[in-house]
């Protein structure tokens, strides 16, 4: 408290001067020049004092080959407050761009969005990411007096479940007419590989985001995490978002995870708990496959359903937990492969989870995917290691053309590219979305706590976004938010390392 009634009289001071400072300056400015020197002023006052808060003192961030790393240490309340303080520009950069798709998509205001965080999804998270998602907020304000309070961040935290998932429950209950087509989202092609499978028969591990060009040219942090409680975590992820919500992350026990989304899943339970919160849980607190598989189970409510492939180092068994709400199933090796393109595989889960899906329909981007992971990885069994990883996360092959040039059925996807679009999860032509970045790790990296980034299309070509929508005007309502997302280059970064001493 007395650290507080400190920092409180530091900014009064400084405001205090500052106000004389514009009473001085009457006669030389104008009135808004010196209002705007009043505001500065108050904002240097505020992130002055706010910098020397005892909460800040483990914690910092460098960026490097286009990502921003941040190392994270404490109690739940003080890793929020320092990925709040830290992040505190690229979550009011992602948070408007984020709440433009929520809202727009599914043509509920953002009050909405405020009330199912408050009254559906906060009482079912735990104490302690309770105490992390305030702790974001507080640190957020302390940077920058931002506004944004705790349930906007819990519903920042929600976009990939509440949209698509919530959402078209609530329609269907309350048989709401001429509802939004809205359609779970299809994220990522990855793999996990194993045994005699892999060049020196350990796990290797790869992931690529697919999103919108909107949101994923800001999916670019890499989150090293010392909590006080659990295992330690090195992952990708959201500014904001306590989970890697792409996903892709190790802990410290050795568990390697990533994940590609269910195409066309419907289900939701207002029960359950959010799947933010249960994904982050179980990275930081599975020591195995079946830690991971009983909390991803444990209030299971539907929401951002997925394929999840997982690791376990210690052990060099590998896994497939499809995690539908009905149904779900787990499948596990220590020599093998599972691949992951959105698509579902369990007779139950299909029929039960995603009844709308037509496996058989082999033009559609996830069918297509999964032909071509099955030849790429058949055709490289025994070879498969990081290097080769990063090559087939950046794979330009129609499998259903049998021809090479990047589309929406590429493991490498670039949707902006094609007629076609992806109906199944409703992009529509030249939809700007496809593979946005990269990760890879093997066992000897996820035993260092290592693991390689590339920001941008994984093939290394750029998305450029003026001349994109020139060509494009129905996209316009994105302009405010769509950036160029240019592609870095392969990066490797460590839990536990420390900024380059001079640049
Ligand atoms: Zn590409």
């Amino acid at each position: 408290m007395s650290d507080g009634i400190r920092r409180l009289a530091a900014v009064l001071i400084l405001v205090a001067g500052a106000a004389l400072l514009w009473l001085a300056g009457q006669h030389s400015h104008d009135a808004e020049a010196a209002k705007n020197d009043l505001d500065s002023t108050v904002a240097y006052a505020r992130e002055h004092a706010a910098s020397s808060d005892p909460r800040l003192k483990a914690t910092y961030s460098f960026e490097r080959g286009g990502w921003v790393y941040v190392h994270l240490e404490g109690d739940p309340a003080t890793v929020g407050f320092q990925h709040g303080y830290l992040l505190a520009k690229e979550i009011e950069d992602a948070f408007p761009a984020v709440q433009a798709g929520m809202v727009r998509s599914t043509r509920r205001d953002w009050a909405f969005f405020r009330q199912v965080a408050r009254e559906m999804l906060w009482p079912k998270i735990d104490p302690e990411y309770q105490q992390e998602l305030q702790g974001i907020a507080e640190g957020l304000n302390a940077r920058t007096g931002s506004q944004l309070d705790v349930y906007d961040i819990v519903a920042l935290n929600s976009f990939e479940e509440v949209p698509d998932y919530y959402v078209p429950w609530l329609n269907k209950k309350e048989k709401l007419a001429g509802a939004p087509n809205l359609k779970s989202p299809g994220n990522c092609s990855a793999f996990v590989a194993t045994g005699s499978w892999t060049k020196n028969g350990q796990i290797v591990i790869a992931h690529n985001n697919w999103t919108s060009y909107m949101n994923g040219e800001r999916w670019r942090i890499i989150f090293d995490i010392q909590p006080a409680h659990g295992y330690r975590i090195l992952m990708d992820g959201f500014p904001g978002v306590i989970a890697s919500d792409d996903d892709f992350g190790i802990n410290s026990d050795g568990l390697m995870v990533t994940e590609t989304t269910i195409t066309q899943f419907e289900g939701w339970d207002p029960n359950g708990k959010p799947e933010f919160f249960r994904a982050r849980k179980a990275l930081q607190y599975a020591s195995s496959i079946d830690d991971y598989t009983r909390i991803m189970l444990d209030g299971n409510n539907g929401g951002y359903a997925n394929d999840w492939l997982l690791g376990d180092r210690k052990t060099g068994e590998i896994a497939q937990l499809e995690l539908g709400l009905k149904a779900y199933e787990l499948w596990r090796t220590k020599d093998g492969v599972f691949a992951g393109s959105n698509w579902a595989r369990d007779p139950k889960v299909l029929k039960e989870d995603t009844p709308e899906f037509d496996p058989n329909d082999m033009t559609s981007s996830p069918n297509a995917r999964r032909v071509r992971w099955e030849q790429l990885l058949n055709e490289n069994k025994g070879k498969i290691d990081v290097s080769l990883a990063q090559q087939m996360l950046a794979d330009h092959v129609d499998s259903f053309e049998k021809k090479t040039g990047a589309n929406e059925r590429t493991l490498c996807g670039h949707v902006d590219t094609t007629t076609r679009g992806v109906s199944v999860w409703n992009w529509g032509a030249f939809y700007p979305g496809g593979a946005v970045q990269g990760k890879a790790a093997d066992s000897t990296m996820a035993k260092d706590m290592r693991l390689v980034a590339r920001t941008g299309h994984p093939c290394g070509e750029d998305f450029l976004a003026k001349p994109f929508l020139a060509a494009h005007p129905e996209f316009a309502w994105q302009e405010p938010y769509l950036r160029d997302m240019k592609a870095g280059t392969w990066t490797e970064f460590r839990s536990g390392e420390m900024p380059a001493a001079s640049k």
